[in-house]
C-alpha cells in the first residue's frame, strides 16, 4: 500500500447468497462477500466469499503471494466462506493469516472444524485444509469481544439477527469508524440496538439490504434486511455514508440502478456497494 492514505476499504464481493456472474450483473458484481481494509500497516479482511479469490490473485501477482492479515468472518454460511479454498496466499507457508469467528458456540463446531471437516474435506473438496494450515491460525471468540490490534486500531464486535448467528464489526481506525452489519434482519417493532451501537457516528456503514420493503414479507425470517431499514439506521445512528450490501442474486444491474435512484431521493448518502470499489478516508 502507498502512504497517500491511511484508511482504505475495498469491496471484493458485494453479492449475497450465491455468486451470480453474467451479463446482467457486471456493474454491481456477482461475487459473494469479501472486504479488505487497510489501515496504516495493518490489513484486515472480512469474509471469504468468492470475491476473496480476486484479492488473492492481486496478492499473487503484486506481492509475491505473501500475506500478513487478520480475517474476521461475519459467520460461516456458504456465501461467506466459499472463496477460502481458492485464496492463493493461504497456500504459501510463509503467509501469516489469523482467522476469527465469533458466532459459533463451540459445542458442535468451531471455526477449524467447519473449514477442516466440512469445507476443505473430501468428497466436498479435494484439497485438504492441512495444506493451508501452516499459514493460518483458527480462532473462535465470544461475540461482544473487543480486539485491540495496536496502531490505534480497535475492532468491536456485536451480535446480529441471523439464522445460526452472525457478528457485526465496528472498526475504529484512528479517528475514523467503519461499521459492517451483514447478515442481519431488522426487527419490525424497533431498531436493533446492537446494529445502532456498531454504527453510531460511523464514517461508513455497510448494511445488509438484500431486499426491498416490498419484497421483504416473502423472506421474513431469512435473516436479511432492506434498503429502507438501512436508511432508518443511517439516520438514527448519524452515519456519514452508507453502502447497501449483500445484494440479492435476483437483483440485476437495472434493478440495482432503480434502488440507487430510489434511495438517493430519500437519503443521498446511502447507495449500493459496487464490486471492486475502493473508498479512502
Ligand atoms: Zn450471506
Ligand atoms: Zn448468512
Amino acid at each position: 500500500m502507498t502512504d497517500s492514505y491511511s484508511l482504505r476499504l475495498k469491496f471484493w464481493g458485494t453479492r449475497g447468497s450465491i455468486p451470480c456472474p453474467g451479463s446482467e450483473t457486471v456493474r454491481y458484481g456477482g461475487n459473494t462477500t469479501c472486504f479488505e481494509i487497510n489501515f496504516e500497516d495493518q490489513r484486515l479482511i472480512i469474509d471469504a466469499g468468492t470475491g476473496i479469490r480476486l484479492l488473492g490473485k492481486k496478492i499473487l501477482l503484486e506481492e509475491g503471494n505473501l500475506l500478513n492479515a487478520k480475517l474476521f468472518f461475519t459467520h460461516t454460511h456458504m456465501d461467506h466462506i466459499q472463496g477460502l479454498p481458492f485464496f492463493a496466499p493461504l497456500y504459501n507457508p510463509a503467509s501469516n493469516v489469523n482467522l476469527f469467528a465469533g458466532h459459533l458456540d463451540g459445542d458442535n463446531y468451531d471455526l477449524h472444524g467447519i473449514i477442516g471437516t466440512m469445507l476443505m474435506k473430501d468428497p466436498v473438496f479435494p484439497v485438504p485444509s492441512s495444506l493451508i494450515e501452516k499459514a493460518c491460525t483458527f480462532n473462535d471468540y465470544d461475540v461482544g469481544k473487543t480486539f485491540e490490534l495496536g496502531s490505534n486500531l480497535v475492532v468491536k464486535t456485536g451480535k446480529l439477527n441471523h439464522p445460526n448467528g452472525a457478528c457485526g464489526y465496528r472498526l475504529e481506525c484512528g479517528g475514523k469508524v467503519i461499521a459492517i452489519c451483514t447478515d442481519t434482519e431488522h426487527f419490525e417493532d424497533r431498531l436493533d440496538e446492537n446494529v445502532l451501537a456498531l454504527a453510531q457516528d460511523a464514517d461508513i456503514m455497510v448494511y445488509d439490504a438484500a431486499y426491498t420493503d416490498e419484497e421483504y414479507p416473502k423472506f421474513k425470517g431469512w435473516g436479511h434486511s432492506t434498503w429502507q431499514e438501512a436508511v432508518k439506521i443511517a439516520q438514527a445512528a448519524n452515519v456519514k455514508q452508507t453502502f447497501l450490501f449483500h445484494h440479492d442474486p435476483s437483483h440485476n444491474d437495472d434493478k440495482m440502478d432503480d434502488i440507487k435512484k430510489e434511495v438517493s431521493l430519500i437519503h443521498p448518502s446511502v447507495r449500493p456497494a459496487i464490486e471492486g470499489e475502493e473508498i479512502f478516508l
